[in-house]
């Protein structure tokens, strides 16, 4: 059997959308399935609409989400010799033509065809030119002009097209540069690509793909539709439903993992199951089972994933991002608790790592006052609430959740408190709100100094609340 291989083929003209990224996974998990070989081409040659920044976003990209290529990148700006090669083989072979037509000329017959109700294409004037023509020309490639190309799509099944309505493809421009579909066709075949998995707005590139193909002799790849992402209102997924770039969402606080699983599992199903390692869906992947009807993007079930792989992911590596969000809002994460200690409190109560890292803040800072809640909590009756809590945690021997917990329940029983009286002013006062993981949890992550230091601060702000 031909060993896989799969490709990758992004146009660098902005970030990767998350449907950009489901096409890569697909193609990275297939290769990585069959022990194949996994491709990155960027495809540049719309000098125009490319840019370098696009290109560092694709990479950033693919690296965040561990989409790691075997070969490349290939730049197609990088192989025009190779085009324009190819190029001079098919006009020596006959298999192209040069086309003098002017674009007046194209533009009338084109309303003519349009005023007839016809589908606008090339007439083929050029075709055969008895003579060859002088000055500007393109290059077109002589498609059949009868019988019809027929691929089995492996998603969608057999599909078939005319030939007698395809166009003679413009292969090379007048200023000699090659075009789309051409440098796709000698890549596919100088790449040796076995399986082409892309989104569905190139179903009608494809037909026009595999003649250019037959005429260089070479065997067509194998080709797999994905149909596209939507929004929730049914529509193309787009910016105006929220983040659709795979950098965005980082941004936002979600893991590679959840972020994987969930392109993963939409389009693509095995059974009911949801949640997936990536060694499970490498071994479970199949393109068969990729859906052919467009998929619904739900923030809703990617946010629970995400939770997921937050409670149950390697705690280093959610950590290292976790610090990642610390870094941009500017957080010295050297000031306070351990990011693993960190995660494990907070990891019930965030669904992102953004949110995680905003609701935790006072580990690393000084605490930021809730108005309410310190007018709610920090009044005189919490004075010897806290009094309490400072003499008794000054002399803790053991600085442990479960020990803060006793002391919590010790000074309740001594001044007649339910323990939700004790634990409200001290979170107040040493985080500033009303809402932590659970107050010894809190108390032993912020760890004794700056605990007593903020409890002396927090009695200052109960005396005050006196002179009110
Ligand atoms: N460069 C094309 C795109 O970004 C993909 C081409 C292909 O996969 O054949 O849409």
């Amino acid at each position: 059997m031909t060993p896989v291989r799969t490709r990758f083929a992004p146009s660098p003209t902005g970030y990767l959308h998350v449907g950009g990224a489901r096409t890569a996974l697909y193609c990275w998990l297939y290769a990585r399935k069959m022990q194949g070989t996994f491709v990155l081409r960027i495809e540049d040659t719309d000098i125009e609409r490319s840019t370098q920044e696009s290109v560092q976003a694709i990479l950033d990209a693919m690296e965040w989400l561990n989409l790691n290529y075997d070969e490349g990148p290939f730049y197609q700006t990088k192989r025009f010799d190779r085009y324009h090669e190819v190029v001079q083989l098919m006009l020596k072979e006959g298999k192209a033509y040069r086309c003098y037509c002017s674009k007046e000329r194209l533009e009338a017959l084109r309303t003519e065809q349009m005023t007839n109700k016809q589908k606008p294409r090339y007439d083929g004037l050029c075709r055969d030119l008895k003579e060859p023509g002088t000055g500007s020309h393109v290059i077109r490639f002589r498609n059949p002009l009868e019988g019809v190309v027929e691929f089995n799509d492996l998603i969608r099944g057999p599909l078939s097209f005319r030939n007698d309505e395809l166009d003679d493809l413009i292969i090379a421009r007048s200023d000699g540069t090659p075009t789309y579909n051409f440098t796709v066709v000698v890549d596919d075949w100088d790449m040796q690509i076995t399986h082409v998995i892309r989104g569905d707005d190139h179903i009608n590139n494809t037909p026009r793909q595999i003649n250019i193909l037959r005429a260089l002799g070479a065997t067509p790849p194998l080709y797999a539709h994905v149909s596209m992402i939507l929004g929730s209102d049914g529509k193309r997924l787009s910016k105006r439903h929220g983040a659709v770039s795979v950098m965005q969402y980082r941004e936002e606080g979600f893991l590679p993992e959840a972020l994987l699983n969930y392109l993963a599992r939409l389009g693509w199903s095995h059974g009911d199951q949801e949640i997936f390692s990536r060694e499970e869906l490498v071994q479970l992947f199949d393109i068969p089972h990729i859906n052919k009807a467009p998929a619904a993007f739900n923030n809703e079930k990617l946010l629970w994933l995400n939770q997921h792989y937050i409670k149950t992911g390697d705690p280093l590596h959610v950590a290292e991002e976790l610090a990642w969000h610390m870094q941009q809002l500017g957080v010295d994460v050297s000031a306070g608790p351990a990011l693993t200690d960190l995660i494990k409190a907070q990891a019930e109560r965030a669904k992102t790592l953004r949110e995680m890292a905003e609701k935790s803040l006072y580990f690393y800072r000084d605490v930021q006052f809730d108005e309410a809640a310190v007018k709610q909590h920090l009044t005189q009756e919490a004075i010897p609430v806290i009094e309490s809590m400072q003499n008794e945690l000054t002399h803790l021997k053991e600085w442990t959740a479960e020990a803060i917990h006793q002391v919590v329940q010790n000074v309740a029983e001594k001044l007649t408190l339910k323990m939700g009286k004790i634990a409200q002013p001290m979170r107040v006062a040493i985080t500033g709100s009303t809402v932590s993981p659970s107050i010894d949890v809190t108390v032993c992550l912020l760890g004794r100094e700056r605990t007593l230091q903020r409890l002396s601060a927090a009695l200052l702000l109960c005396e005050e609340s006196k002179a009110i």
